[in-house]
């Protein structure tokens, strides 16, 4: 047994050893530093059981308020908290599949999709057929409709703000196939939830995450762009039913029902997210999205002045670019030996940023500086 100050000690060592989001470090996550009501909420809730809601009957009332709260974005009422866009996305295929009639145990998607449907379809036994897209454009909605007639498939999955570069399907062309063919069509919306209904809605986007007539489930990240606590996340149902086939008989349980793939599961993180939710506001997320869009738009711009890299305009805010001297990985490597932490975009051979709710305009003067110095630039701007 080791005394607690020997304990804290290390705690703190290992604290100061890794890098904080606040510090301007961290730009190629798509975390960020949780709301500090949240983190509040975290520590006072730490020992609630968001699966047992009749012990702790405020885990039902959490997460119908953000249902409803983040509902109104997608015009939908019904659907449950998970721990992440994972869970969402293996939940959502697991509804489709266990809702689907005439079938085969196929689910389509473009090549961009999230690597986390790949898992989903090797744990749910289905076949995952890919669509060639490439990574800076939406899948083609007539090639999506001959998959979807040649594989006959109970799924399909679309995205809107691809991990490695932003992209947003086209959703509304996408669910009249699904509405045609009988198809269920699961939005990921992890990363974009909380930024392209903003975007939209300022002009800035052309899509936008909707329940249009054809599509069945949305996905959306509260630790993402949402600023809760990990693990935080929501999945968006069309019709209450629906969530039944993502539940599970627990006798034992009080409530006698498990839902979700998690048992036991933070309540800490879902009241967290309630107060943090509460505490943004639509208003205030809509305030962030632009403000993170601009700031991406800039980096963008100030990369384009640079001659020794090569930079794509942002559709979200995630800007990709490669050096024209440097091979992706080793530029990924130098930031690093200046404290500067992005992530690869490996289908286009390109470094990413992400412009996360913390990351301010001088951080990405600070990138610049250290992309100048590793490139042994002195142009001067
Ligand atoms: C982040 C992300 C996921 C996975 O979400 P987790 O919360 O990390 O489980 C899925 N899809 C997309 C598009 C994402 O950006």
């Amino acid at each position: 047994m080791e005394d607690f100050e020997k304990i804290i000690d290390e705690l703190i060592e290992w604290y100061n050893r890794i890098p904080k989001h606040f510090e301007g470090s961290i730009l190629g996550s798509m975390t960020t530093w949780p709301h500090e009501i949240g983190v509040y909420a975290y520590q006072l809730f730490m020992h609630v059981n968001g699966n047992d809601p009749i012990l702790f009957p405020i885990v039902k009332d959490a997460e119908q308020y953000l249902i409803q709260t983040i509902g109104t974005l997608y015009g939908s009422r019904h659907g449950l908290f998970t721990s992440g866009g994972t869970e969402s996305n293996i939940l959502a295929l697991l509804i489709a599949k266990r809702a689907s009639r005439g079938k085969d145990n196929v689910v389509v998607a473009p090549s961009t999709v999230h690597a986390s449907v790949d898992k989903a379809c090797i744990l749910m036994g289905s076949r995952l057929v890919k669509i060639p897209v490439s990574p800076t454009d939406p899948v083609d909605p007539d090639l999506m409709e001959k998959y979807v007639r040649d594989f006959n498939p109970y799924a399909i999955v679309v995205t809107a703000g691809t991990t490695e570069f932003g992209v947003v399907d086209r959703i509304k062309e996408v669910s009249e196939i699904a509405l045609e063919y009988d198809v269920f069509l699961h939005v990921d919306g992890a990363f974009g939830g909380l930024i392209v209904p903003f975007l939209f809605k300022h002009g800035m986007l052309d899509e936008t995450i909707y329940f249009h007539p054809g599509v069945s489930s949305v996905s959306v990240d509260l630790h993402k762009n949402g600023r809760a606590p990990i693990p935080s996340s929501l999945l968006f149902v069309r019709d209450e039913e629906l969530l039944n086939h993502a539940c599970f008989e627990m006798e034992y349980l009080p409530s006698g029902i498990n839902c979700g793939l998690l048992g036991t599961r933070p309540g800490g993180s879902l009241i967290a997210s309630w107060a943090v939710v509460k505490a943004i506001g639509l208003d205030g997320y809509e305030k962030q999205a632009l403000s993170q869009q601009k700031i991406a738009l800039h980096l963008y711009e100030e990369l384009t002045k640079r001659p020794f890299v090569e930079a794509y305009k942002p559709i979200l805010p995630i800007v990709v670019w490669r050096s024209r001297v440097l091979d992706y990985i080793e530029l990924i490597k130098m930031l690093m030996k200046e404290k500067i932490f992005l992530y690869k975009s490996p289908s286009l051979k390109a470094v990413r940023a992400v412009i996360m709710p913390h990351v301010s305009e001088s951080h990405v003067q600070t990138l610049i500086k250290a992309l100048e110095k590793i490139h042994g630039w002195s142009g001067g701007m």
